[in-house]
Parts: structure tokens; sequence; C-alpha cells
């Protein structure tokens, strides 16, 4: 079995599906040039619940999953197979923890597909979510995502969405292609911490930027999943593009071989 990365994307705009940007090259590019992997486990922004649950259906539905977007992002489908036996695999590696099987109540959410339909157009990857506990600590999240890590010796990416600094309530419409100093300052220390020792990344939580740059965990929490794996790994993590957008998202992502 061919071991697959893990990958941290920062999804910004649910706009992104539709588009095709500088950010959205470099998510097709990590995966062009590697083998197909046996199947996606994503970790996504928008599916934040109180417990941790794997989707375990077979045909998991696209959720549409925010307001105010064109018709066409609301009618835009991504038909990947999910799976039941991959959903008891991912169980099984983060046992003795426990993890719910969910086969009704969620399925693919914009944070997934929004990415996912760059990375693998054809949408014939299995993929399977993990929600991210809302009760669980930042250390338990790396934690999970160190146990995840062991799904990448199995075939399997694991992907992380969110954002890095996601402050929607500062948005700055005359900023397309930039960010506030407070928002680069925080994404500078992220990338130093990511590519240098991804075992201390909850110490940014003592930035000075850090309420700025993380109002609620929600965006964030993805990014401890991939700094577990590059911790069980052994690795640090490698940066995919770097750069703020309206102010106040980071669009920053990166990989972990
Ligand atoms: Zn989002």
């Amino acid at each position: 079995m061919i071991r697959q990365p893990a990958v941290f994307i920062g999804h910004g705009s649910p706009m992104n599906a539709l588009e095709s940007n500088r950010f959205t090259n470099c998510w097709r590019e990590l995966v062009a040039m590697r083998p197909v992997p046996r199947a996606i486990v994503a970790v996504s922004a928008h599916w934040y619940i109180n417990a941790t649950a794997v989707t375990a259906m077979e045909k998991p539905r696209t959720i549409h999953d925010f307001y105010g977007f064109p018709d066409e992002l609301f009618a835009f489908e991504y038909p990947c197979p999910g799976s039941r036996a991959i959903a008891q695999e991912v169980v099984d590696a983060l046992a003795p923890a426990w993890v719910g099987s969910d086969t009704d109540s969620w399925g693919i959410d914009h944070g997934t597909w929004s990415v996912l339909t760059h990375m693998f157009p054809a949408a014939d990857v299995p993929v399977l979510q993990l929600s991210i506990d809302a009760t669980k600590s930042f250390a338990d999240h790396v934690g999970i995502g160190a146990g995840l890590s062991r799904l990448q010796d199995e075939g399997i990416l694991v992907l992380g969405s969110g954002n890095v600094v996601h402050n929607l309530g500062r948005l700055a419409w005359d900023r397309p292609d930039d960010g506030y100093d407070w928002a680069r300052s925080f994404d500078d220390a992220a990338r130093a911490i990511m590519t240098g020792d991804p075992s201390s990344i909850t110490n940014l939580v003592s930035h000075d930027a850090f309420s700025l740059a993380v109002p609620t965990p929600d965006h964030f929490i993805p990014l401890l999943y991939i700094a577990g794996a590059a911790v069980a790994s052994g690795r640090s993590a490698s940066t995919l593009v770097e750069g703020c957008s309206m102010g106040s998202l980071s669009m920053t992502s990166y990989f972990v071989d």
C-alpha cells in the first residue's frame, strides 16, 4: 500500500468550488502527481458537534451548508461514494477512543467538497467525514490527528479543511488578496510551527492575535489534526500555498507526506 499524505487546506469562500485561482491550482497539483488514494477521511470545520463521529454511508449526500450564494452553488453535487467498511477502519484506528457511526445525519459538506472537486473532480474516491468534537481540548484534537495518521499507511488521504485565520466579522472587501497585519503575523507564526515543530502547535493560543485570528475554534481545529499527523510520523509539514485573502482569512495550506 502506498502511503498517502495528510493535508490541511485553507478553504476560504464556498465560491472556490466554482472558481479557479492560485489556491485551487495548488490543491489540484498536490494530488495530480501522486497515486490515487483508496479513500479520503476529511475533518471539516463545518461538522462541529458534541461528539466524534464518522460518516458511515455508502452514498453520502452533498450538503449545502451556507446562505447568500448563487443558485449554481446550491445546485452543486459531489456524488462521491462513502464506505461503511472504511468507516470501521477509522473507528479501529482511533480505538480506544469512542467514535460514533453516522448513518443518516451528515454527508459531505462544503468544507470538503469545495476542495475535493478540485483535487478529485471525478468524485470516484470514497470520502468519509470525521466530525470535530467541540467538547474536546486542542491537545485532544492533536491526539486524534495522530491516530488518523495510521490510515495514511493504509492508502487513505487525511484531509483537514478549515482556515488558520478565519474572522468573518472583519472581512475587508477592498483587500481581496491581502491580510491585515495581525492576520499575517498569526499566519506566519502558524507556518513557523507547522514547518518546524508541529508538536508545539497549541502554543498558538498565546499569540497576541489569537483571539482576532480564531474568534471561534471551528476553522482552526482542522489544522490541529494535520499537526497531529505530522507529530505521529516524526515529520514537519511542508507549505503547499500561502497567503491571506479579504483581510481576515488565511488560505495557507500544508501537507505531510
Ligand atoms: Zn468554512
